[in-house]
């Protein structure tokens, strides 16, 4: 069982190229979540081991970075601190 990596969330995640819950798959802009998605699926359907495992670190890190972005940008200027992505 995985669970959605936003920090607010405790959704489980279904399919199998779910790197999100879909509450917060939605809060990411379109096209930076279907570049997550295509890496998704690279990462899934790569057939050597080690690739995979390669990808789906990259993609844990740009999934974080993607989640900071866009609660950064629901946040209000004034209410952000130190962000830096
Ligand atoms: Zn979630």
């Amino acid at each position: 069982m995985t669970l959605c990596p936003h920090p607010d969330c405790h959704e489980e995640l279904r399919g199998r190229n779910a790197f999100l819950c879909p509450n917060h798959f939605f809060i990411l802009p379109s096209r930076e979540a279907q570049t997550l998605i295509r890496l998704k699926v690279a990462a899934t359907r790569s057939p050597h081991g080690d690739i995979r495992e390669h990808l789906e670190s990259q993609l844990v890190g740009y999934i974080q970075i993607a989640i900071r972005r866009a609660i950064a940008a629901k946040t209000p200027i004034n209410q952000q601190e130190n962000s830096c992505v």
